[in-house]
């Protein structure tokens, strides 16, 4: 069996990140080596605290360097309002936006037969539970691909039988777009228009 080399080996660990192939990572691990070492040790020593101290916000399970992240403990917000969402990008994508103030809910992606991943494993249990407490509106901001319908209809039969009113953000998100990408203007416009699921 061949030895990797510490190069090769770094290489294919910078490739563990999305969207970066073996010419990408070389690049960056040269860049870190031949021209900015100090910057590439804050980077290792941030990344290692990062990965040790962050974990799920045990309300909402978006990332939070403590028990309840920092919406959460946030007393200006509605708390009455749930705003269903398939990762933390995307409640950073809306915090940016500025089009809500309530409260959040991050599922563990959406739901994919074929990945193994079931109403169970993105959190809906959870988000029933958080449903029976406080909480009297549930908008669903997942994306529009085929994977993010069969969610919301899920997640609608989930919490049909609850008092909870359900909404949808308004189209105006493109199709097969992830929120993460959409822009701030079109993403306060899809609040606003949301619809009661039915
Ligand atoms: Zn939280």
């Amino acid at each position: 069996m061949k030895d990797f080399s510490l190069f090769d080996q770094t290489v294919e660990a910078f490739r563990c990140l999305p969207g970066v192939g073996s010419k990408t990572a070389q690049r960056m691990l040269l860049h870190l080596l031949e021209r900015d070492r100090s910057r590439g040790e804050i980077l290792v020593r941030l990344l290692g605290e990062s990965l040790e101290k962050m974990k799920n916000c045990a309300l909402c399970r978006n990332i939070s360097e403590i028990d309840l992240c920092e919406i959460c403990r946030d007393e200006r917000r509605d708390k009455n309002t749930l705003c269903i969402v398939e990762s933390p990008a995307d409640v950073i994508a809306i915090e940016q936006a500025s089009a809500y103030k309530g409260l959040y809910f991050v599922l563990g992606g959406t739901l994919s037969p074929i990945e193994g991943r079931g109403g169970d494993e993105i959190g809906v249990p959870d988000l029933i539970k958080r449903c029976q407490k406080d909480i009297s509106e549930v908008i669903v901001a997942v994306s529009s691909t085929v994977e993010g319908e069969a969610t919301s209809f899920f997640l609608f039969e989930s919490l049909k039988h609850s008092t909870v009113h359900i909404s949808r953000i308004a189209q105006g998100v493109p199709r097969g777009g992830e929120l993460e990408l959409v822009d701030g203007l079109t993403l306060s416009h899809a609040f606003a228009g949301r619809q009661k699921l039915e």
